[in-house]
């Protein structure tokens, strides 16, 4: 298994009947401004090389972002924060996503979620959350050999992230660290060690409300690039393929 057919299999998931019929109907809907456009609304896999050093944890596709575009926070608010900062930390070619084929490239770096579909109110239900949980289960162990660095977007992210690394094997701290934007946790699994970085969300409601500024987001982003030994301004010759087109 690799993750490009990870992300093939993935992509062909219909197993929350919720979200599948919510995806689905936001697609035929539409948002006017986007009325032209042909929707993805299909499950949305991770996006960036599959050697990354450094993985970024969100929640789940927005219903008029990734949803429509077919990547990752690609198409939306939260994404115009989330690749600014990764231009200017020296991760990405550009600084804006709007379409999958708009040339973006993450250096070193892979973004996923650990929930797949577009839910409602940007909230799947726990039973939803439990059911998409072994796709980033696989990816995170098809990309361990090189993971190094994960910046866990929100509390919700942050929780993810540490349940589903220590199903993994890898030894999580106790007391469970607790979610903080800045908050740090070191991980090891045999000899290797990576660390958790805690991010505020990059939603709208933290953006617009000043809680994150993009400087916030480029420090964290920068912390995790030196903990990975990922060198900004040669990143771009390491980075490996993006595996899957949508
Ligand atoms: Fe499948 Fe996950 Fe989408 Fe549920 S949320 S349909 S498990 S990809």
């Amino acid at each position: 298994m690799t993750i490009a057919d990870l992300d093939r299999e993935l992509v062909q998931c219909r197993a929350c009947p919720r979200l599948v019929e919510w995806r689905e109907r936001v697609a035929q809907e539409k948002r006017a401004a986007f009325a032209d456009e042909t929707y993805w609304g299909r499950p949305v896999p991770g996006f960036g090389p599959t050697d990354a050093a450094i993985v970024i944890i969100g929640l789940a596709p927005a219903a008029h972002g990734a949803n429509r575009t077919g990547r990752m926070f690609t198409g939306d608010r939260s994404g115009d924060m989330l690749f600014a900062a990764l231009f200017e930390a020296g991760l990405a070619n550009q600084a804006t996503a709007v379409s999958a084929d708009d040339g973006m490239k993450l250096y070193r770096t892979r973004m996923t979620a650990p929930v797949h579909c577009a839910p409602p109110q940007n909230k799947p239900t726990p039973e939803e959350r439990d059911r998409c949980a072994h796709w980033m289960h696989a990816e995170l162990e098809l990309l361990a050999p090189s993971m190094r660095s994960v910046v866990a977007l929100g509390a919700f992210g942050w929780r993810q992230t540490l349940h589903t690394l220590a199903e993994l094997g890898w030894t999580v701290p106790r007391p469970r660290p607790v979610f903080a934007h800045g908050a740090t946790a070191s991980l090891a699994r045999g000899q290797q060690e990576i660390v958790v970085f805690g991010c505020y969300h990059v939603s709208q409601h933290n953006t617009f409300t000043g809680r994150l500024t993009l400087p916030m987001v480029v420090d964290v982003l920068t912390a995790a690039a030196e903990f990975a030994g990922v060198d900004p301004g040669n990143s771009a010759a390491s980075s490996g393929d993006e595996p899957f087109a949508s």
